[in-house]
């Protein structure tokens, strides 16, 4: 077998276990180069690729080659190409302090040139499985700008963390020595740019300032659908940075392909460096940023609360954020940390996400099922308990929910007075505070109305 034939071969197997986009980021342009004494020499385009595939794939790698050859003892990877040097960007010190009056909800200042919000960081960027692709190839690009992946394209859900990443490969990239010229735009503010440069006949002048980057950042570019003088400007802006070696990052919340109305030059553009997803975080992750976040909001939190948060916020980390914060307006109004029962309670809008569509009929039909009653039962005049507490219940959620009005709920519950109404939802109210059993029903129930198909 020909060194060729037998990398072959475990590339093939290889391919069978991972991601397309991570098999061409981390194997693209390795070969195995020689093999002397149970040693098999295997090089590797840049330092990036050595140390990943060392780390994740080794054991891999070699399971493959000793089957195909027992000989084999170890591998070495060597770098074929040596990068150009570049200067380790500084790191800020980790754990940095913020000053006190910037803690909590204080935004620090958006760098005027580069458009950057220096919050966003490395040091304060979680890695978990859900992101590690994209985050490694961020690093890659810090480590050397223009040359391994140029476009970067990353994609994923809201409130996922790309703004966070690759507003951290600009900051890391404009603190080095000598600083990139780093420029950050959102797409729909590229957008507005190129529509009023046209207007305003100023279009060279913008033309000559985005050629004079050396980091391109655009974000949300899903946003260009559908314009396109802003895509026939930014194609030429896009290859003339390219041709130039100049690094090239943009986001969206979907996979170039999958982005209507956009040119199809433009499309293989984006897809002609490293396309790499974020997808959800695992729990353990969430918990991770949730300390994370405590921390740098200087919040002293519970973690039993923070659990609580990790486990019900799922689909986004910029809710679980929010959720924080809203312990932190706690915090700061009432000059005390809330406690389990207090922070569920402020939670309970952020843990069933609001955003979600509900209606009257999906809150009395959770109602209903949970307790086991027939549909008409709510509305029946019955003073038996089990019927009662359901039909207070009902009304509590109409008004918390939806936002009904007591005499508008009354209506709807058979001609009840108003205060007949009011009195109902003080009284849940104040079981809710009382009663964790019931409070835990009642979260059980919010959960199955807001995930009740429509
Ligand atoms: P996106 O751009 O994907 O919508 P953002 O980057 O704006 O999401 O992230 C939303 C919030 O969540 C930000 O405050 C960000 O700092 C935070 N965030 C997201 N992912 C992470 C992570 N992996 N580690 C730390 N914070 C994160
Ligand atoms: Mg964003």
């Amino acid at each position: 077998m020909t060194y060729q034939e037998l990398w072959q071969t475990v590339l093939a197997q290889i391919q069978l276990n991972i991601s397309p986009a991570n098999f061409a980021t981390w194997f693209a342009n390795t070969k195995i180069v020689s093999q002397e004494e149970g040693t098999v020499f295997v090089s590797v385009p840049n330092s990036f690729a050595k140390e990943w595939l060392e780390q994740k794939y080794n054991k891999e790698i070699l399971r493959i080659l000793r089957a195909l050859d027992g000989s084999i003892k170890e591998i070495n990877y060597r770098i074929d190409f040596p990068a150009a040097k570049a200067k380790e960007p500084q790191k800020t010190p980790e754990h940095q302090e913020l000053p006190a009056e910037q803690l909590g909800f204080a935004e620090l200042e958006v760098d005027k040139e580069t458009n950057l919000n220096p919050r966003y960081n490395f040091q304060n960027f979680i890695v978990g499985p859900f992101n590690e692709l994209a985050y490694a190839a961020a690093e890659a690009i810090v480590k050397d700008p223009g040359k391994v992946y140029n476009p970067l394209f990353i994609y994923g859900g809201v409130g996922l963390g790309k703004t966070h990443l690759l507003q951290a490969v600009g900051n890391e990239l404009s603190k080095r020595n000598p600083p990139c010229k780093v420029k950050y735009i959102p797409s729909d503010k590229l957008i507005s740019t190129i529509v009023n440069s046209i207007r305003n006949h100023s279009i060279d002048e913008l033309k000559v300032n985005l050629r004079k980057v050396d980091v391109l950042i655009v974000d949300d570019v899903q946003f260009f659908a559908g314009k396109e003088k802003t895509q026939e400007e930014f194609f030429h802006a896009f290859n003339d940075l390219y041709q130039r070696s100049k690094q090239i990052i943009l986001s969206s919340d979907r996979p170039p392909k999958a982005i209507p109305a956009i040119t199809e030059r433009l499309k293989s553009r984006f897809e002609g460096g490293m396309v790499a997803d974020v997808s959800l975080p695992d729990y353990e992750t969430r918990l991770a940023i949730l300390k994370q976040k405590a921390v740098e909001k200087n919040a002293d939190v519970q973690i039993k609360i923070l659990e609580y948060i990790a486990a019900n916020i799922q689909k986004n980390v910029r809710e679980i954020e929010s959720a924080l914060n809203r312990l932190l307006v706690f915090q700061k109004i009432n000059n005390k940390t809330p406690n389990f029962e207090e922070a569920k309670k402020l939670l309970r809008n952020v843990i069933v996400s609001p955003s979600k569509f509900t209606n009257p009929t999906k809150i009395l039909q959770a109602i209903s099922e949970f307790y086991d009653l027939e549909d008409k039962t709510l509305f029946c005049s019955s003073r038996k308990k089990e019927f009662v507490k359901p039909r207070q219940l009902a009304m509590y959620l109409l008004r918390k929910e939806l936002s009904f009005s007591f005499p508008a709920i009354g209506r709807k519950f058979g001609g009840k007075d108003h205060t007949t109404v009011m009195h109902a939802c003080h009284l849940i109210d104040r079981e809710l505070q009382d009663n964790d059993k019931f409070s835990q029903e009642v979260e059980l129930i919010l959960q199955k109305i807001y995930t009740l198909d429509a």
